[in-house]
């Protein structure tokens, strides 16, 4: 048997890193197991439909580095692999189930449902559902209605009494007594199908056998196992994934809280494969401390067993700026700077650097990668290599702790510094004779040298001093120097 996965987004939204997450988990199990994974749209939601959501929905998934079998762009001999074109197999099927006795039609208005919602919560019972009014229409009854074009849905007819077991890959057994289960409409009035008679229809037509998804789907799964017996179809394999929280939450993530879509995150300047060393964490283990992993190195040791049983897996922000922050220092500078430039071309966001060539600019970036966490930081991280700096006075005597003393310190090492050449104009010559200096004058380090590092970046935080100063230039450290003067 060939493994065939999916992945089933629905445009209500834009992508989800947790939907990466588990789309990550279907592709590599596919790729493991040489099998195919198919992306399908689930549009039936025509209230909450996105425009324009389908296509920023496979662009993100490519840029993180997905790809797919079959489905839209690709096609495949299983298509459409887009629900709203595939209306009259949806109808075909709920009919049959009518037919089976399985399911039925329902004409109750939507007034009708609302009162009968309204009272059974009055009657505070822990589940609304319908109360079966047209279960036992007659078949005279319906063809006048369906004649009259009365509008109707299709609900399934869940079976009393049963309990509902779903073997779940992850979670084992698990048991739902059916007399919880509402009456699912199947067919809404439009013509078109629900998530649980869409999904069971295209999962079995185009022959998924694992669905991987989130434990938010669990709830709905005896539907669809009740709906798989229905038809007398076999049914696939399901594991349900934990869901992402934040660190300090125990509720699903939500944007209210910070970055959620999976665009949100590259836009922030996240490398696609440090969010996919990082993402793939989010409820998977291998078990070792080996914690840095290429996507094949993950296909390779991805399996369903070592998914955690856990409800929620938290998603540390903190540990994905840390693996950011590993990918860029592991990253080629020339390479580097090829993706800083793309980002700011991508975004919009223009490059503050440029003005004194590539070489300068490599040299910048050979100095700061070590500290940066995300591709957005470039600019912030090294505006003043390229502008002179604003300096406050205040700010300025707070390193020495007076400001006269601050000029004095400036002063003196000016004096040091016009009379080094051009040709001396080095790191460690200067980190040499600035330190004997200091020596001879008796300055604290820290009050000497950030003294002079806010007089000549504006900033605390810069990289080592004497490599600013040798990349920035004799010229330049003078006359900014002179200038705070
Ligand atoms: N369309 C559903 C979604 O938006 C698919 C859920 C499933 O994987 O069954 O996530």
């Amino acid at each position: 048997m060939t493994i065939r996965t999916r992945m089933a987004p629905s445009p209500t939204g834009e992508f989800h890193i947790g939907s990466m997450r588990t789309l990550m988990y279907n592709w590599a199990l596919a790729r493991k197991l040489g099998g195919q994974f198919i992306l399908r749209i689930e549009d039936t939601d025509k209230e909450r439909y996105v425009e324009g959501a389908v296509e920023r929905m496979l662009l993100v998934i490519k840029k993180y580095g997905f790809d797919w079998d079959e489905g839209p762009q690709v096609g495949g001999k299983y298509g459409p692999y887009v629900q709203s074109e595939r209306l009259d197999i949806y109808k075909k099927y709920a009919l049959e189930l009518v037919e089976k006795g399985k399911a039925y039609f329902c004409f109750c208005a939507e007034e009708r449902l609302e009162k009968l919602r309204e009272q059974q919560r009055k009657e505070k019972k822990p589940v609304t559902k319908y109360d079966r009014h047209c279960l036992d229409l007659s078949k005279e009854g319906i063809e006048g209605n369906l004649k009259g074009e009365k509008p109707y849905v299709i609900r399934m007819k869940i079976p009393d009494d049963e309990i509902v077991e779903v073997a779940d890959l992850i979670l084992g057994k698990m048991s739902f007594p059916s007399n919880d289960l509402d009456d699912q409409i199947l067919l809404k009035s439009d013509g078109f199908p629900t998530y649980h008679l869409g999904v069971v229809v295209d999962d079995h037509l185009m022959e998924i056998t694992h669905i991987l998804r989130g434990r938010e789907w669990l709830a709905s799964t005896p539907k669809h196992v009740l709906l798989y017996r229905a038809f007398g179809w076999k049914e696939p394999v399901f594991a349900h994934l934990p869901v992402l929280r934040e660190v300090d939450s125990t509720k699903k993530m939500s944007k209210r809280l910070g970055d959620v879509a999976a665009s949100d995150f590259l836009k922030a300047g996240y490398l696609p494969e440090a969010l996919d060393n990082f993402i793939m964490f989010l409820g998977w283990n291998p078990g070792t401390e080996k914690e840095v992993y290429t996507i094949d190195e993950f296909v390779k040791d991805f399996s369903i067993e070592k998914i955690q049983k856990s409800e929620m897996s938290a998603f540390d922000r903190q540990k994905l700026s840390w693996f950011n922050g590993l990918y860029i220092r592991n990253t080629p500078l020339g390479r580097l700077f090829e993706k800083i430039e793309s980002w700011h071309k991508e975004f919009g966001v223009k490059m503050e650097c440029g003005k004194f060539g590539k070489d300068f600019d490599l040299k910048v970036l050979s100095l700061v990668q070590e500290r940066m966490k995300t591709l957005s930081e470039f600019n912030d991280l090294t505006s003043y290599f390229y502008n002179r700096p604003i300096v406050n006075s205040e700010k300025l005597a707070s390193f020495s702790g007076d400001l006269r003393k601050s000029k004095e310190i400036i002063e003196k090492y000016l004096g040091v510094y016009e009379h080094i050449s051009e040709d001396a104009w080095k790191k460690d010559d200067l980190d040499k004779i600035s330190h004997e200096k200091l020596l001879e004058w008796g300055y604290k380090p820290k009050e000497a040298f950030m003294t002079l590092r806010y007089a000549v970046c504006g900033t605390e935080f810069t990289p080592p001093l004497f490599d600013v100063f040798n990349l920035i230039g004799k010229k330049e450290t003078i006359e900014r120097l002179k200038s705070v003067l």
